[in-house]
């Protein structure tokens, strides 16, 4: 899952980032209401943090923008300034919540999960065929067996897990578990799905859940 962050307090942006990285997230930070809308309009985010104090361009203006224009991410509204006036806007333009300053990380881990439909008390597990993963205790098994994963097979599996029986491309996958700074000319993506094969898509198991698309990309399917 990949999350944008538009705030240009550096502290909070880096804080807010370090604790999402850890989560498996991929993170972009835009530290301006303009460049941050450009990165909300030409990527594809499953989540958008948005303080409503920004140089550039204020944070409401932003969001008004972005819902006008069709991008459908969730946004969470930081602000600094406790007052009614700037929530109730920001929750009458589209905004899906907010969060006032300062707050801890683990409340806007909560809130983000909510709203990428990850449910409010116990969290759903993601399941496929005999596959499955726990975003609470990040724990993955494929029937009976725990299988380990690093940071970046977890968000892959994830990624997956969301979207099973869709054909995903190479370029979705990239966009939505690594961050701006990924280099689309490598093989990194096929280096991953590789590893977690070698996890989840052992001799062991009878069925092959990873089916690749030669040419395309990715299925997570059953045969
Ligand atoms: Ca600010």
């Amino acid at each position: 899952m990949r999350i944008l962050i538009i705030e240009d307090e550096k502290k909070v942006a880096s804080f807010i980032k370090r604790g999402l990285e850890q989560e498996s997230y991929a993170v972009d930070v835009c530290d301006d209401g303009v460049e941050g809308q450009h990165y909300a309009e030409v990527n594809e985010y499953d989540a958008i943090i948005l303080d409503i104090m920004l140089p550039k361009k204020g944070g409401l203006e932003v969001l008004k923008d972005l819902k006008s224009g069709g991008v459908k991410a969730p946004v969470l509204l930081l602000t600094a300034r406790d007052t009614v006036e700037d929530r109730v806007k920001g929750l009458n333009i589209g905004a899906d919540d907010y969060l006032t300053k300062p707050f801890a990380f683990e409340e806007l881990l909560a809130r983000l999960r909510v709203l990428m439909r990850r449910g409010v008390s116990g969290t759903p597990v993601l399941k496929f065929a005999d596959l499955s993963l726990d975003p609470a205790t990040r724990r993955a098994k494929r029937g009976e067996v725990d299988v380990e994963l690093t940071v970046k097979e977890y968000a892959l599996l994830e990624y997956l897990l969301r979207n099973p029986n869709r054909v995903l491309t190479r370029t979705l996958i990239a966009e939505h578990v690594w961050d701006q700074t990924f280099d689309s000319e490598t093989n990194v993506v096929d280096v991953y799905i590789n590893h977690l094969r070698s996890k989840i898509d052992t001799k062991d198991f009878s069925k092959k859940l990873i089916h690749t698309v030669r040419g395309v990309g990715y299925v997570l399917k059953e045969e």
